[in-house]
């Protein structure tokens, strides 16, 4: 299994994954490697964090610190570069068109994006179009990028409201639907790039900040609980899962069991 499909559910607070009541979460618990208090970077927005998701470096280096993607002075080479120079096909499935940056282009060999507001469960629908796409073309690395939680659920109806709760539920269902569809050939990582409160997020407090994370496949112990887990070592970890050495200015880990 040396495929990954890394889905990331934007906002999504370990908290409010725990409060959905979705049956599911206690089997992904189960059979991954896991944990309910890594820590995404500041500030707590989600262009910064994805662009340390897929560059295993702070914002403080990569130099985008809003939503408004900077061109680096000293570029880090990004996972999805990484992979393309080691001859692995990419793809993405995204709700949010400014994540377009976290890629150069070039990079992938297909992506497709959905405005969020343009239909009712775009995040399903991305996954739908994720799984036709993996069961024609069989690509190495997956992103699929959920972004209602976020945007109808948090920011719209307040985090922990039961919109947002609902929103997750909902992201979890399409977890289910990946790793039941293709979970014996791809090892599937789950995560969020923040947390949140009220109706924003940002800031350095521990709703914010406090993210979970699972790592279901053959390289990770199921039921394992993790510890010190940063965003940062979502790259190293893919890149280790692959084969591929990590650029040496990555500053995360493999969480990979040796
Ligand atoms: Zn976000």
């Amino acid at each position: 299994m040396k495929k990954v499909i890394l889905i990331s559910i934007d906002g999504m607070r370990p908290d409010g994954l725990r409060q959905c009541n979705n049956d599911f979460l206690k089997e992904l618990t189960k059979k991954s490697s896991y944990t309910f208090n890594a820590k995404t970077v500041f500030p707590s927005v989600t262009l910064p964090c994805h662009l340390s998701m897929f560059h295993s470096v702070p914002p403080q280096r990569h130099g985008t610190l809003s939503n408004d993607y900077v061109v680096p002075v000293r570029p880090v080479k990004g996972l999805f570069e990484e992979l393309k120079a080691n001859n692995k096909k990419c793809a993405m499935y995204y709700g949010w068109e400014n994540l377009r940056d976290i890629g150069r282009p070039g990079s992938l060999i297909a992506s497709e994006y959905i405005n969020a507001y343009s239909f009712e469960h775009t995040d399903g629908m991305l996954t739908e179009r994720a799984l036709n796409y993996i069961k024609l073309a069989s690509p190495d690395f997956v992103f699929l990028y959920m972004v209602e939680t976020d945007e109808k659920g948090g920011h719209d109806a307040g985090w922990m409201s039961e919109t947002y709760l609902d929103y997750i539920s909902c992201a979890i269902d399409n977890v289910k639907k990946v790793i039941e569809t293709v979970g014996e050939e791809y090892t599937v990582i789950v995560t969020a790039d923040h947390g949140g409160h009220e109706r924003t997020h940002g800031t350095d407090e521990p709703e914010d900040m406090t993210i979970p994370m699972f790592y279901y496949g053959e390289d990770f112990i199921a039921g394992k609980e993790l510890e010190n887990v940063s965003i940062l070592d979502i790259a190293p970890t893919i890149a280790d899962i692959m084969g591929i050495i990590p650029p040496r200015e990555w500053e995360g880990k493999s969480l990979k069991n040796k």
